[in-house]
C-alpha cells in the first residue's frame, strides 16, 4: 500500500487535545480517517450496538473515566489514581466476571503468585497457567539445538496454544496475560475463547517496561533507529 493512502495517525501534527478525533471542530491530520473513513466509522458503531459487545464497551468507558479523580470539578486537570491491576479487577467486577484466567510467563512466576493472591482476595476464582505447560521440547516445533536458550540441554517450548486450551476448558469469563513473549501472546489471543486483557508485557531488559527504551530513544537507545 502506498504511503499516501495509508492511515497515519502516528504522524498527526496536532496536539492530542487539538485533533478532530478528540475535540469537535478540531484539526484533522493528513488523510485523517475521522474524515475519510465514514463508512468504517458507521460499521464500527453498528458493532458497538450488538450484544454482548455493547455492555462490554460501555463498562470499559465507565472504568476508564473512574481511573481519574476530581472529574466534573473545575478547573480540571487529569489526575489518574488507579494502577492497572486495580483497573482490571474493577472492570471484571463491573462485568460480573467470576472465573479469571491468569496466563503468565514462568519468568514472572513470583509476580504471578502475588497477582493470583490479589485476585483471589478480591473474590475471583482463578485458573493460572504457566507458559511452559506441557514441558514439550522445542525440537517439537523445529527448533535446532543452537537456536535454544539452553543450548545442548532440554529447553521447554512456550505453549500459548495449550495455555489457551486450558483456560478455555476452565470456561474462564476473562483472561489476564502477564509477561508472555512477543508472538506467544499473539497465539494466545488467537486461540483464547474469552476476552483477554494484558497486565504486563515482557521486556527482559527494562523490568517489563518497554517504553523505557522509547523514553530514552533520544540518547541511550538512539542506536535502535540506526
Ligand atoms: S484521526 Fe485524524 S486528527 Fe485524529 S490522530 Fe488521526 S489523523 Fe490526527
Amino acid at each position: 500500500m502506498k504511503k499516501e493512502s495509508r492511515v497515519r495517525c502516528a504522524e498527526c501534527q496536532h496536539g492530542p487535545q487539538e485533533r478532530v478525533c478528540t475535540a469537535p471542530g478540531g484539526k484533522p491530520g493528513k488523510g485523517c480517517p475521522t474524515l475519510t473513513k465514514k463508512k468504517l466509522i458507521r460499521k464500527a458503531n453498528e458493532e458497538y450496538r450488538k450484544k454482548p459487545v455493547a455492555e462490554f464497551a460501555r463498562q470499559t468507558a465507565v472504568q476508564e473515566g473512574e481511573c481519574y479523580a476530581g472529574r466534573g470539578k473545575g478547573p480540571y486537570a487529569m489526575h489518574p489514581v488507579k494502577p492497572r491491576v486495580l483497573e482490571i479487577m474493577e472492570f471484571a467486577k463491573k462485568m460480573g466476571y467470576k472465573r479469571l484466567g491468569l496466563v503468565f510467563c514462568v519468568g514472572l512466576a513470583k509476580e504471578a503468585a502475588i497477582v493470583n493472591e490479589l485476585l483471589e482476595n478480591h473474590g475471583f476464582e482463578t485458573t493460572s497457567i504457566a507458559c511452559k505447560v506441557g514441558g514439550i521440547p522445542k525440537e517439537e516445533i523445529g527448533i535446532k539445538d543452537e537456536e535454544k536458550i539452553f543450548v545442548g540441554q532440554h529447553d521447554s517450548m512456550c505453549n500459548p496454544i495449550l495455555q489457551a486450551m486450558v483456560v478455555n476448558d476452565a470456561k474462564t469469563d476473562f483472561n489476564i496475560v502477564l509477561g508472555l513473549c512477543v508472538g506467544h501472546d499473539s497465539l494466545f489471543f488467537k486461540y483464547a475463547d474469552a476476552p483477554t486483557t494484558v497486565l504486563a508485557v515482557k521486556d527482559r531488559v527494562t523490568g517489563h517496561n518497554p517504553l523505557a527504551a522509547i523514553y530514552t530513544s533520544g540518547n541511550f537507545y538512539a542506536w535502535l533507529s540506526k
